[in-house]
């Protein structure tokens, strides 16, 4: 999903860390939308879709403001790779995609016989896309890409989308009123655009048709294993691991496209946390996202490979880490520095803890300052007469101390 996915990748990050159902979005009558239907429907027949798909899923389509209010307020920003690490591999995620890969041993196990892709990563994938299933977004899908086609923005790109989804259910692998997603049209357990979903989806359990929305994730994880494997992803080869920097190794030599053997990194210092060498795995190239003081990462070719499924590379460690946690790996061995703030993480979980123990409740202490503990600190500075900044301090972290 290289080029096509990146535009929904701010939307799949937000969507990674709460995924949000708008609930059931209502078509409303707009006289433009009604003229673009009209003027798009000869250019979907000259594509190739049927009149009888054109009449029952186009026809029915309706425009979706909330779709267009998703689209427009896509916020910029990326977290902190330790904010996106705090997420990606909570406590909750990894005990239930460890639950997760039990429960569905047999279907992981076949999906890794055939396409040479570990369960682990297949099932990092689906926590993230969708926290295993439990996010698979409920807005009806040529709906909301027929919105955003119309709408321009990204006209274009929508419009291609919407004509694969319009192929999908040409070809009867779905149902309109059963082709749910996304805002941006990501459907299923592990979120394909319809393009995506036409190029490497598949059958696996061999009923005829691939179904990626049924609560079976089956198809779904064996489609996400199959179009990591067309992306070249090496069998038995780690996606890259935590390492240890010698305080010898300059860093300009660090950068993901800055990749040299691993013999050679060795034989500069770089080792595993524990002090053995790094494993033989080709070119591989090191990252120190938080610098010298931050935790490291050799990253190797399958790493490039979880890149085209989603091209960022936060989201890369994300999906790298945690399915070395649900292998049963252990948490990061270093730690990340002092924020901006002159806060660790541990600092961040004790406030937000002593916040919620002081009646302005963070809802969880897992250390992202979010907008519930941003509100907090706010509701907190109000009542007490400090100045309302709603951003978190070492200051307030000690005054909380003493209440
Ligand atoms: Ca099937």
């Amino acid at each position: 999903m290289t080029i096509a996915r990146r535009p929904l990748l701010v939307g799949l990050v937000a969507s990674a860390v709460s995924a949000c159902n708008m609930g059931a979005p209502r078509p409303v009558a707009n006289p433009g939308f009604e003229a673009w239907r009209r003027s798009f429907r000869p250019r979907a027949a000259a594509a190739g879709i049927t009149p009888a798909t054109l009449d029952r899923a186009l026809g029915r389509a309706g425009y979706l403001p909330q779709v267009i209010e998703k689209d427009r307020n896509q916020t910029e920003f990326t977290r902190s790779l330790e904010d996106y690490l705090a997420i990606a591999a909570s406590d909750d995620r990894v005990a239930t995609g460890r639950a997760m890969l039990a429960r569905h041993a047999r279907r992981f196990s076949g999906i890794e016989a055939r396409y040479g892709v570990a369960a682990p990563v297949v099932a990092a994938i689906w926590g993230l896309e969708s926290r295993y299933g439990a996010r698979r977004g409920d807005i009806p899908v040529v709906s909301a890409l027929a919105t955003l086609a119309y709408d321009g923005r990204r006209g274009r790109f929508f419009e291609g989308q919407l004509i694969a989804a319009l192929k999908i259910l040409d070809r009867g692998d779905i149902t309109p009123a059963r082709m749910t997603g996304s805002w941006a049209g990501a459907m299923g357990h592990t979120q394909f655009i319809p393009t995506s979903y036409l190029a490497y989806a598949v059958d696996f359990d061999g009923d005829g048709r691939r179904d990626i929305w049924s609560d079976d994730p089956t198809d779904a994880l064996a489609s996400t294993a199959a179009y990591l494997q067309r992306s070249g992803w090496q069998p038995g080869q780690p996606w890259g691991m935590e390492v240890r920097l010698p305080d010898t190794l300059d860093l300009a030599r660090t950068g993901r496209k800055r990749r040299q053997d691993a013999a050679d990194w060795s034989a500069l210092g770089v080792t595993r946390p524990d002090g053995r060498p790094l494993p033989r795995a080709g070119a591989t190239a090191i990252l120190a996202p938080a610098g010298r003081q931050g935790p490291a990462f050799a990253l190797f070719s399958n790493f490039e490979v979880i890149l085209r499924y989603n091209n960022a590379v936060n989201y890369g460690i994300g999906i790298g880490h945690l399915s070395d946690r649900l292998a049963g790996g252990p948490p990061l061995s270093k730690a990340f520095p002092p924020d901006a703030a002159g806060m660790t993480l541990d600092d961040r979980k004790a406030l937000q803890r002593r916040l919620t123990a002081a009646g302005y409740d963070t809802e969880g202490a897992d250390g992202v300052i979010g907008p519930k503990t941003e509100e907090a600190i706010r509701r907190y500075q109000a009542r007490n007469g400090l100045t309302v900044t709603g951003r978190p301090s070492r200051a307030l972290l000690t005054r909380l101390g003493r209440t």
